[in-house]
């Protein structure tokens, strides 16, 4: 089961195969923005709304770690819904992830983002200059040392 945020709906170019929940807080910033994703994928998705007991959890730990101020009442409805639904929460919402990552909540980002920072090398032979997709502990054409360059 996931939970969607608003920042989940807004970069989302599909749905992944799996159960969907968000509070109505989110359909109605969707509605706002006039979203034509919510006409695609409205029906897919289960709105509930969360506990007044997980709510006060989750304002509870956001006010212990600094988070409150930066977080709407859907934010936290959001994480409240995640708790009750044991549920993992979609969303690129740094203060979202922090409050979830402290309440154990299981969180994902949504699009790209986390793969962009992963650094790819290339290795260049410093003795020959030939470049290389591996590293290896000398080259393999005259024997000298490699050399690591980020990959363009
Ligand atoms: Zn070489």
């Amino acid at each position: 089961m996931l939970v969607l945020d608003s920042s989940a709906f807004f970069s989302m170019e599909s749905l992944p195969d799996e159960e969907h929940a968000c509070p109505p807080g989110v359909i109605r910033e969707l509605e706002n923005h006039g979203d034509p994703r919510l006409a695609l994928w409205g029906d897919m998705v289960r709105v509930s709304d969360c506990t007044g007991e997980s709510m006060e959890r989750v304002r509870d730990a956001a006010g212990r770690s600094g988070d409150l101020g930066r977080l709407s009442p859907v934010d936290l409805s959001v994480l409240a819904l995640a708790l009750d639904l044991d549920a993992t929460i979609w969303s690129d919402d740094y203060s979202i992830q922090n409050v979830a990552r402290i309440m154990g909540i299981g969180f994902r980002p949504v699009g790209m983002k986390g793969i962009q920072k992963v650094v790819r090398w290339n290795y260049q032979c410093i003795g020959c200059g030939k470049w290389y997709k591996e590293r290896m502990p000398d080259c393999p054409i005259c024997g000298s040392g490699m050399r690591a360059c980020r990959r363009k």
